[in-house]
């Protein structure tokens, strides 16, 4: 978007008044370093309300904002966990990879999406941009189910990270270039009620869908968190 000189000075006077600012506290990059966890401390925010999956608007450029989830949190000491995948070319990513600890995040504000877990079984599928969301999901979930499911990476060595690092029923699905290997896993599972909870990449999204409505041993639900296409 092409700003004239007045547009901007608007522009920045509307931001500061309601932007808020959190400190990042440590990043860990992934190898190679196209998945990032970044970890930040948000002072002032209630995290015992979340009672579903949220995602905080974080300005990542000039009067430029994105999405992420917020998981692990510690509502006592008001800290927070950033998942970002960085694979490819934009504002976010580029973002996420220049982050070192001690940087400042700015971020407009922090929502609910509408993934918050419900009794019974829960499958959950999405690619790498979800781990995020899942784990604030499963985080949510303690106490009242158990999650299961499938994130999909784009890299071998992600694959083999996700393994090492992460004790979670989550099972790492390598794909490439979206080959829809998620949907494949998929067609794998046996399928009862559970609620199946899809986010991230919405023409994998689509995909998966459309499999779970052609099943017939499928009879629960479906919800949907798209991120990006
Ligand atoms: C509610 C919500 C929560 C989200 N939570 C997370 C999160 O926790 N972690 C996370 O990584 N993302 C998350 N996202 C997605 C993130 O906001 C978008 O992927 C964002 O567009 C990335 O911004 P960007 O500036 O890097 O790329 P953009 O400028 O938006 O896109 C540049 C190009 O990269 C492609 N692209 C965008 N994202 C990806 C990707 N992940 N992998 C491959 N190609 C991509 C686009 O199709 C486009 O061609 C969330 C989105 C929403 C709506």
């Amino acid at each position: 978007m092409v700003m004239n000189i007045i547009q901007k000075k608007a522009m920045q006077l509307i931001e500061n008044s309601m932007l808020k600012s959190g400190t990042v506290l440590a990043v860990r990059s992934w190898e190679p370093a196209t998945f990032h966890e970044i970890d930040v401390h948000l002072p002032g925010v209630n995290m015992y309300k979340w009672q579903s999956v949220q995602h905080i608007k974080v300005k990542v450029a000039p009067y430029t904002y994105r999405d992420y989830t917020p998981t692990l949190w510690d509502p006592i000491t008001c800290t927070c966990t950033l998942m970002i995948s960085a694979a490819h070319y934009g504002p976010g990513s580029q973002w996420a990879a220049s982050l070192t600890a001690g940087a400042t995040l700015d971020y407009m504000g922090i929502g609910s999406t509408l993934h918050k877990p419900v009794d019974g079984d829960i499958l959950v599928i999405g690619d790498q941009s979800s781990l995020g969301h899942f784990l604030a999901l499963r985080q949510l979930a303690l106490g009242i189910g158990e999650l299961q499911g499938a994130i999909g990476f784009s890299l071998k060595s992600h694959v083999q990270e996700f393994r090492s690092y992460f004790d979670t029923l989550f099972q790492p699905v390598h794909e490439q270039s979206w080959d829809y290997s998620l949907v494949s896993w998929l067609d794998k599972q046996d399928l009862d009620n559970e609620t199946v909870y899809l986010a991230g990449h919405i023409p994998t999204i689509v995909e998966l869908r459309k499999n779970l409505r052609i099943r017939k041993d499928f009879t629960g639900k479906v919800k949907v968190q798209g991120f990006w296409s």
